[in-house]
């Protein structure tokens, strides 16, 4: 069990296929085996699609906190494991995929290395990332910022058309 697990939040978007689907079985995937566990949930979103090529579908998006006695690395390694099991197939950046799991912090860890980046670089500027967040852990702190989840969306500016749905995931 993760009993002496650190806390770590992670993004969950799918845009392609099954999404409801992808979205609630990434998570119960990443519960597998016990070295994750699910502590909170946010509410279901959608979001229309930012960046990347233009006349994609919009994202279901969440955002859960998890305690894992993973590493990060090993974390992230799970969390691509789970993508490909859902069918996730890369091809240009930011394309439509039917899973993203993004690590967005770590027990508060700061990492450059561009295979796992501590907090996720782009986090603070996501509607589609702070507003879940917000649901799960409005106090959380960015290790670099140094402003909470609250503060940080209170200062969003990139005008993502998002809504919560209403309903169970
Ligand atoms: P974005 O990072 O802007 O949300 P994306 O999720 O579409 O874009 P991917 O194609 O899923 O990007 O991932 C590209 C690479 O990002 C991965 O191979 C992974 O090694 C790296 N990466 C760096 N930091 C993180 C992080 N905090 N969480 C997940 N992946 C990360
Ligand atoms: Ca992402
Ligand atoms: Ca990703």
């Amino acid at each position: 069990m993760a009993g002496n697990g650190e806390i770590a939040l992670l993004a969950l978007g799918s845009n392609l296929g099954r999404r409801h689907h992808c979205l609630s079985g990434g998570r119960r995937a990443l519960a597998r085996g016990g070295q994750v566990v699910v502590r909170r949930c946010s509410r279901l979103y959608e979001s229309a699609a930012q960046g990347g090529p233009p006349g994609q579908p919009p994202y279901l998006n969440a955002v859960i906190e998890v305690v894992s006695t993973l590493s990060p690395e090993d974390l992230l390694a799970r969390c691509q494991e789970i993508e490909r099991e859902f069918g996730r197939e890369r091809r240009e950046r930011w394309g439509a995929r039917t899973l993203d799991i993004d690590i967005l912090d770590f027990a508060g860890r700061v990492s450059g290395n561009p295979r796992l980046v501590l907090p996720h670089p782009r986090l603070h500027r996501r509607s589609f990332v702070l507003l879940p967040l917000l649901d799960v852990a409005p106090g959380w702190r960015h290790p670099l910022l140094g402003k909470t989840a609250s503060q940080l969306a209170a200062c969003l500016q990139d005008g993502g058309a998002i809504r919560v749905l209403d309903e169970e995931w």
